[in-house]
């Protein structure tokens, strides 16, 4: 569905809404939180009417629950960016927070010279309520996703989150707080920009594409065999093979700890080997917030790293998923998904 503002003014944005809190309000009928429709989001951020900007809106139908997402919406995202690309100078995603990391993260991979923005927001409380923050978290993003540099090329042709005054990119970013505004954060990568009394832009941080004129790659292959493994004392010789060994697993996360370290038992590194040998990609990433996986450090990460476990850096989880998804989509053969892997695709490691 299309809904236009402003038609005839400069910038022109899509604002792409596919659900989550910022516009849900009370069912009373079931005393729980429910999307309601686009119209009503606007009518609650006349603000937006101020911009000298034309603003589109496309809804998502049915409007869901971040936690419902599936990849065929990142498809369903990434064809509606791609078909209209020409047609906005840039986009923004309302999206549940729930999962807002994975989609972001996702999309940055599926999407390859970006020249435009494709800003995520949402909100903790929905837009309706007096104290909620989906109007700000709304109207910056709108901004950011129109601003432009004295050569009229965007200032953020990357996939981002805003949230609670923070620019972060896409790939970096994770959900860490259920109850406070500032509900995510990037902890391997500081902002791209923050909002104050103006918005300042980190433009050493900010990737731009190598040529301006050339459209951007869309890939929409996905390969989801992906399994995670987080490790745990305790974790059992059975749950390790379940996970690395399924038969349907093409590629599995392992969240360690620390640098990147695993039980230094026989059995689990015997599980390990098994599955390097069966033909599984290893990923190694810390369950750390902050921080770097170095499988040189210690003993158990050296095993690790000689059983072919691939090193995921400073990935997060989400990002982890979602290059996965796209490389393993991309390359049938294994070698080329974990080469791809270890080369830093759209700034999400630090190398
Ligand atoms: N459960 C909601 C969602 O992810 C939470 C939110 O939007 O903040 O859709």
């Amino acid at each position: 569905m299309i809904h236009s503002e402003n038609i005839g003014a400069k910038s022109a944005i899509l604002l792409i809404y596919t659900g989550g809190t910022i516009g849900m309000k009370e069912d009373p009928s079931v005393h729980a939180l429910r999307p309601f429709n686009f119209s009503q989001i606007l009518e609650e951020v006349p603000e937006l009417g101020k911009f000298a900007y034309r603003i589109d809106s496309y809804t998502f139908d049915p409007l869901i629950d971040s936690s419902d997402v599936e990849p065929s919406m990142w498809l369903a995202l990434a064809d509606l960016i791609e078909e209209r690309y020409d047609q906005y100078d840039g986009f923004v995603i309302l999206h549940g927070t729930d999962t807002m990391a994975y989609s972001a993260s996702a999309l940055s991979f599926m999407i390859e010279g970006l020249t435009k923005p494709v800003i995520f927001t949402g909100s903790q409380l929905p837009i309706g309520i007096p104290r909620t923050d989906g109007k700000e978290n709304l109207i910056s993003s709108v901004e950011i996703a129109a601003a432009k540099d004295a050569d009229g090329h965007a200032l953020v042709p990357e996939v981002c989150i805003y949230f609670d005054n923070v620019l972060m990119r896409g790939n970096r970013a994770s959900k860490v707080n259920s109850d406070h505004f500032s509900a995510f954060r990037s902890p391997n990568l500081p902002p791209l920009a923050e909002a104050g009394i103006s918005i300042r832009y980190n433009k050493s941080l900010i990737i731009r594409p190598s040529d301006w004129n050339k459209a951007p790659k869309f890939h929409k292959n996905l390969d989801t065999r992906v399994s995670i493994l987080k490790m745990h004392p305790g974790i059992t010789p059975q749950i390790v093979r379940t996970i690395l060994c399924g038969k349907d697993t093409r590629a599995v996360i392992m969240e360690t700890y620390g640098a990147g370290n695993a039980p230094s038992k026989e059995w689990f590194l015997e599980i390990v080997q098994e599955a390097a040998a069966a033909g599984k990609i290893i990923i190694n990433v810390t369950q750390c917030i902050a921080g770097s996986v170095n499988m040189d450090i210690y003993a158990t990460g050296k095993c690790l790293k000689e059983s072919g476990v691939v090193n995921g850096y400073d990935s997060t989880t989400e990002s982890a998923l979602g290059k996965l998804f796209h490389l393993m989509g991309a390359y049938e053969d294994n070698a080329d998904v974990k080469a791809g892997f270890e080369s830093d695709l759209r700034g999400e490691i630090s190398k």
